[in-house]
């Protein structure tokens, strides 16, 4: 498992244990080459499933990029790790548990803003801007391909995980 915070291939698994609701594996790891710590989860996937962008492209759904969109809008917040990943593993049951393998982006964010919603305040502020400025941008963008058709489209709705908090 890759090192989050340097990139190091290296990382060594400190603590290994089942989460409170029995639905998946914790695992602790540090990493070899700096020190970082983080936390890696294994759990069941039920379904493959799609996610449609407001632009129609299809990318396949990825819960760790969910999982890092949340991690930065819960920065330095006091959340419970275990708690954010429930909150995600109920995202994930929920759309796999839908019957449709294609998603919408919208819905998955709006999904999270309902989360977050009950679990911190500042958390779902920091979501919401940030998901409604992708909006409008994504609209900005939308426009532009519309004027030059050839423009390639450069990685939207990625979500940079920030470099910080360490230990
Ligand atoms: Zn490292």
């Amino acid at each position: 498992m890759r090192c989050p915070y340097c990139g190091h291939d290296d990382t060594q698994v400190k603590d290994s244990r089942p989460t409170e609701d029995n639905t998946s594996i914790r695992r602790r790891r540090s990493c070899l080459a700096c020190g970082g710590r983080f936390t890696t989860f294994e759990r069941v996937q039920l379904r493959e499933l799609t996610v449609v962008k407001r632009s129609g492209r299809r990318v396949p759904f990825d819960r760790d990029k969910l999982m890092r969109s949340v991690q930065v809008a819960l920065r330095k917040r006091a959340v419970e790790p275990e708690r954010i990943e429930r909150m995600i593993s109920g995202i994930v049951r929920q759309l796999e548990s839908a019957g449709e393998s294609e998603v919408k982006a919208e819905q998955v964010g709006s999904m999270v803003m309902e989360a977050l919603m009950a679990i911190d305040d500042v958390a779902y502020v920091r979501f919401a801007s940030v998901y409604r400025n992708f909006r409008e941008a994504k609209d900005f963008e939308d426009l532009l391909d519309s004027l030059a058709t050839d423009q390639e489209e450069a990685n939207p709705g990625s979500t940079e995980a920030p470099d910080e908090g360490k230990g």
